[in-house]
């Protein structure tokens, strides 16, 4: 069976102080029949492996560079984020696909360096409100995952895990409902399952977009949901435990 997993991408928020109280709180939580992933800023990757220890809570950066090293100002290895205790990494969330360019090609490339460098990549896909409105949910998603599967492969794919998130329910406050949910993320395993079985049934298919302590029980409890990737709510301690609660609870 797959295992659930709540991943907290804390954007460009924090302080040490705010972090201190945040990671203070998460430290305790038992992730022994869910996980959970801190996703913070960079310059606090390393007070969050400090705080969290060794094990339990892991650590993701929200951004890889596509290349090994080199003459790249301001980007950010594969090695150096595991330097510094992270296993995760987010490629192709939706503000660095729209606000910095990200295409296709490049969030596919950046899951090979990732992989590359023993992070585990979030793939992140979805569709915008035009594109769900225009019915082009399936063929946005189905691009963007058919990018990855050309350029970076099926061995990416079996290590890595996806988060579908729809663009119009990010940060809006305006969540999917579990069957629509439910209906991407079973067309997401469709795709990978015409491939290979086994990586369609193995890999985990996060939901992101809105996800909060009120509506993560119901969103979980679909088949093909195996946790979510949270913004806001996972900066506030006692709604991302919350989250995480519902996703244990979705175990049981
Ligand atoms: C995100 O940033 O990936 C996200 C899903 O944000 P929010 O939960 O705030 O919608």
């Amino acid at each position: 069976m797959r295992s659930k997993l709540v991943a907290g991408n804390w954007k460009m928020h924090g302080d040490f102080v705010k972090n201190a109280a945040l990671l203070g709180e998460l430290v305790t939580v038992d992730t022994s029949v869910a996980g959970m992933v801190v996703i913070p800023p960079f310059p606090y990757l390393a007070q969050c492996r400090e705080l969290l220890g060794a094990r339990g809570v892991g650590i993701g950066a929200q951004d890889v560079s596509e290349h090994p090293s080199g003459a790249y100002t301001g980007e950010v290895s594969a090695s150096m984020l595991g330097d510094v205790g992270c296993e995760y990494v987010l490629v192709g969330h939706s503000e660095r696909r729209s606000i910095h360019g990200e295409s296709d090609k490049v969030v596919a490339r950046k899951a090979v360096a990732a992989c590359a460098g023993e992070l585990v990549p979030i793939i992140c896909v979805g569709e915008s409100l035009e594109e769900r409105e225009r019915g082009e949910t399936r063929s946005v998603v189905e691009r963007q995952l058919s990018t990855v599967l050309s350029v970076a492969g099926l061995d990416v794919l079996r290590k890595s895990v996806v988060a579908y998130e729809p663009v119009w329910a990010i940060g809006t406050g305006r969540t999917a409902t579990p069957e629509q949910a439910q209906e991407v993320h079973a067309f997401i395993r469709g795709i990978l399952a015409a491939r290979d079985e086994g990586c369609a049934a193995s890999i985990g298919i996060l939901y992101g977009g809105s996800v909060k302590a009120s509506n993560a029980a119901d969103l979980f409890a679909m088949p093909d949901v195996d946790g979510g990737l949270v913004g806001g709510a996972s900066l506030v301690a006692r709604e991302f435990l919350e989250i995480h609660r519902a996703a244990v609870m979705a175990v049981r």
